[in-house]
C-alpha cells in the first residue's frame, strides 16, 4: 500500500487537481516546479535556517509525567504550541513564501476562517516585505477580530468576502477569482493538506519536518526512532500529515486521527467528516466531504475554529479508507475537559484544536510500556476567551 502521493497527484482514488480551466497555468507551474524548488540545496538552507532561527525549531519532545501517571502509559508531547505565532502552521508558510519567492511571485493571497492561516501568512510576508492580501468571510471578520488585528498590524489587507454564508468557503471563491484575474504576479498559499495537487503534498512536506524531528528525539530518549502510536487533531489535516509522515509505511506505528465531533456526530451540529463524509469534490480536490443529498456541502461545527471544516484533505481520505489510520472524534465537551486536564497537569494551555487529540489519549488502550506521542499543534492564548466563558472561575 502506498500513502504518498502518485505521479497523477493521487492518493489511492482521493486528490487529483479538479480545477477551472482559467486556473489551470497557476496551478501548473507549480505542479512543474515545486519539487525541484523544494530539492535545490539554497532553498533548504534558506528554508531549515529560518526554521530553526526564526520559528524556533526543533520544538522539545516532553514527557509528560503527570499525564502519563493519569492513562499509565508513556505519553510525549511534540510541542509545536512553542512555535512563533503559536502553532505549526508557520512550517507551512515559510516553505510556500520562500518557493513564491524562487518562482517570482511579488504578491501573496490567502484565505482564512479562524485567521491562524492569515496570520502566519501575514507574518512571513512582513518578514519577507511582501504585498500580503487576506480574504476572510464577513462573519469570520467579526468572529475573530484579534487576529484581524494582528494581520492589519503586520502589513496585510484583510478584504471581506460577503457572498453566501461570508465565511471560509466564499473567502476560498473570492481567493481563487483573484488568482486567476492575476496569473502572472501573485501566488496563493494554502494554509493545510487541501486543495488540487500539488498543495496537499506540499504542505505535508513542509510539515514533515515534525515527524523527522520525532525520530531522532525518540532516538535519544527512548531508543527507538518511533512511537507506537502518533495521535494529532485533523481540520484540513496538516498538523497530523507532518506528524504522521514519516510513520506512513511503518505498520508498527498506529496512526490516530481525531476529527471535531461538535456537539455530538449525530446532533447535526459536528465536523466529524469521515464518520459524516462522503465522496465527493471541494476546493479542487476528490476528497471526503460533509454534503446534502444532492451534493451541497454542509455547513460544519465544532468549538474550535480550526476543526470547523467540511471536508479533510485526500490523504486522509485515503488513510481513512485503507484503514491505516485509527479514526476518532471527540465533542466539545470532551475537548474543554481535555484542556483543563492539561492546564492542572502539566502547566500548558493547549488551544482548542489540539485538545482534541489529548481527549483520544484514555480511548487507545495503550499499554504501561508503550510510547504515545500527541502533537500539540498550537497554544491556548486564541481560546482565553472561550475558556473564560466556559470554566467560570470566579464562581
Ligand atoms: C489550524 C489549526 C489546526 C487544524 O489544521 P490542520 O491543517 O488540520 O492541522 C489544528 N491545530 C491548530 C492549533 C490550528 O491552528
Amino acid at each position: 500500500m502506498k500513502f504518498t502521493v502518485d505521479d497523477y497527484g493521487f492518493y489511492g482514488k482521493f486528490g487529483g487537481a479538479y480545477i477551472p480551466e482559467m486556473l489551470y497555468p497557476n496551478v501548473e507551474e507549480l505542479r512543474q516546479n515545486y519539487l525541484k524548488i523544494m530539492q535545490e540545496p539554497d532553498f533548504q538552507e534558506e528554508f531549515q535556517s529560518l526554521l530553526k532561527d526564526y520559528v524556533g525549531r526543533p520544538t522539545p519532545l516532553y514527557f509528560a509525567k503527570r499525564l502519563s501517571e493519569k492513562y499509565n502509559t508513556k505519553i510525549y508531547l511534540k510541542r509545536e504550541d512553542l512555535n512563533h505565532t503559536g502553532a505549526h502552521k508557520i512550517n507551512n508558510t515559510v516553505g510556500q513564501i520562500l518557493l513564491a519567492k524562487r518562482l517570482g511571485k511579488t504578491r501573496i493571497i490567502a484565505e482564512t476562517g479562524a485567521g491562524q492561516h492569515g496570520v502566519a501568512t501575514a507574518t512571513v510576508c512582513a518578514l519577507m516585505g511582501i504585498e500580503c492580501v487576506v480574504y476572510m468571510g464577513e462573519v469570520d471578520i467579526k468572529r475573530q477580530a484579534p487576529n484581524v488585528a494582528r494581520m492589519k498590524m503586520l502589513g496585510a489587507s484583510v478584504v471581506p468576502a460577503t457572498s453566501g454564508s461570508k465565511t471560509l468557503k466564499d473567502a476560498t471563491n473570492e481567493a481563487i477569482r483573484d488568482w486567476i484575474n492575476n496569473p502572472e504576479n501573485t501566488y496563493y498559499i494554502i494554509g493545510s493538506v487541501v486543495g488540487p495537487h500539488p498543495y496537499p503534498d506540499m504542505v505535508a512536506r513542509f510539515q514533515s519536518v515534525i515527524s523527522e524531528e520525532m525520530m531522532a528525539q525518540l532516538q535519544e530518549k527512548e531508543g527507538r526512532d518511533y512511537p507506537d502510536y502518533v495521535v494529532a487533531c485533523v481540520g484540513g489535516g496538516s498538523n497530523a500529515a507532518g506528524a504522521f509522515y514519516h510513520y506512513l509505511d511503518r505498520p508498527e506505528v498506529k496512526l490516530v486521527a481525531v476529527e471535531a465531533a461538535g456537539l455530538g456526530v449525530d446532533s447535526g451540529e459536528s465536523a466529524a467528516t469521515s464518520v459524516l463524509g462522503k465522496e465527493g469534490i471541494i476546493h479542487g480536490s476528490r476528497t471526503l466531504l460533509m454534503q446534502t443529498e444532492d451534493g451541497q456541502v454542509t455547513e460544519p461545527y465544532s468549538i474550535s475554529a480550526g476543526l470547523d471544516y467540511p471536508g479533510v484533505g485526500p490523504l486522509h481520505a485515503h488513510l481513512f479508507d485503507t484503514k491505516r489510520a485509527i479514526f476518532e472524534s471527540v465533542t466539545d465537551e470532551e475537548a474543554l475537559q481535555a484542556v483543563l486536564e492539561l492546564t492542572r497537569l502539566e502547566g500548558i494551555i493547549p488551544a482548542l484544536e489540539t485538545a482534541h487529540a489529548l481527549a483520544a489519549v484514555g480511548r487507545l488502550g495503550a499499554k504501561p510500556d508503550d510510547v504515545v506521542v500527541v502533537n500539540l499543534s498550537g497554544r491556548g492564548d486564541k481560546d482565553l476567551a472561550t475558556y473564560l466563558e466556559r470554566f467560570h472561575f470566579d464562581e
